[in-house]
């Protein structure tokens, strides 16, 4: 089958390689029928994940028909319409028990798959602890509406969730790049009075508008006037930061009102300075770092009931026979390019 590999840092090569077989009880096989690439996917060719293993098969972003299940799978079964989870967890140690699925203790636990066990820029990618890594997709949503629904929109869903939204309150989000958008989605449904998308680029702030006309945009430049003037407390009560430079994280502390919760969910190149002097008596609350992935089939089930669409954000769809010229295009940001989706090979049929 063809795999996109990584070869070496700076390499990505498209291969052919065997097919994936269960190798343990827990795990399944699933023939990925979309696809996507993801920024960290760029962040491994660049060898800036040194725990990425030359040769594996890269992308966590996928959807699939399940082929073949070992003895212990309960929850799928071949044939059945699933999207993958990015992260593998065991569903049983103590932070698994916890919800912090991120931090599951087991040794492939965590952002494993197409980072240090093959994934699923592939025609098959075996899922361990299939269980837990699994859920059925709804009759009534498609692959393309699905295709998020393990990464950038778990990851947006849980930056809702743990900036605490209140009914009426003044969100801020700080990035509109695919997470950043994802999680204004999610901010969305917590009923927030304003939710005030902060964005360098013309271009994606046009995306935003054009799209999700009832969100306020604004660039960098003013955004924190329009925070004060909007907000009736002097800042946001909420804000998600998933910009991932030095100006984004400083604007996220300062554009919070006093006692909000600034929710971290970008990945940055650089240590980050907190100046604590100068938010001393802010009182804010800092939440920071990787997605815990375990709410995928709630998400799941707000698709089904027409509450989040993230289909705009696929702005291209090309074939895994042609990931390069994918890559390409996404690294670029040519065209407009939100999210590729990976289709299956041409000449596939099933
Ligand atoms: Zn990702
Ligand atoms: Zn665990």
């Amino acid at each position: 089958m063809l795999a996109y590999t990584y070869v070496s840092p700076g390499k990505f090569e498209l291969c052919e390689k065997p097919l994936p077989s269960i190798l343990s009880p827990s795990d399944a096989v699933v023939r990925v029928t979309l696809g996507s690439i993801c920024t960290s996917d760029l962040h491994i060719k660049h060898g800036s994940i040194p725990r990425a293993v030359p040769g594996i098969t890269v992308g966590h972003e996928m959807v699939g028909v399940v082929e073949s299940v070992g003895s212990e799978v309960e929850h799928v079964r071949p044939g059945d319409r699933v999207t993958v989870n990015v992260e593998t967890f065991c569903g049983h140690c103590f932070f698994c028990e916890h919800g912090f699925v991120n931090n599951c203790t087991d040794p492939n636990g965590g952002w494993t798959l197409g980072c240090r066990i093959d994934g699923g820029q592939a025609e098959y990618v075996r899922v361990p602890y299939a269980d837990q890594g699994l859920n059925c997709i709804p009759d009534n949503v498609s692959d393309e509406q699905a295709l998020f629904v393990g990464d950038i929109l778990a990851t947006g869903y849980w930056a809702a969730r743990i900036a605490e939204i209140q009914r009426g309150d003044t969100v801020l989000v700080i990035g509109a790049g695919p997470t950043g958008i994802c999680a204004t989605l999610c901010a969305r449904l917590k009923q927030p009075k304003h939710i005030i998308v902060c964005e360098q680029t013309e271009e994606r702030r046009q995306f935003v508008r054009k799209h999700w006309p009832e969100v306020q945009v604004v660039s960098p430049e003013h955004c924190r006037a329009l925070v004060c003037e909007t907000s009736s407390h002097g800042g946001a009560d909420a804000v998600i930061e998933a910009g991932g430079t030095a100006e984004s994280f400083r604007m996220a502390w300062q554009c919070a009102r006093p006692n909000a919760i600034v929710a971290v969910v970008a990945l940055y190149n650089e240590a980050q300075v907190l100046p604590l002097p100068e938010m001393y008596g802010k009182n804010l609350t800092f939440k920071t770092g990787g997605v815990d992935g375990c709410d995928c089939s709630e998400i799941l089930q707000l698709i089904s009931d027409g509450k989040i669409d993230t289909t705009p954000l696929i702005t291209h769809r090309i074939p895994l026979n042609r990931i390069a010229d994918a890559y390409a295009l996404f690294e670029s940001r040519q065209d407009g390019v939100m999210k590729v989706a990976l289709t299956e090979k041409e000449g596939t049929s099933y």
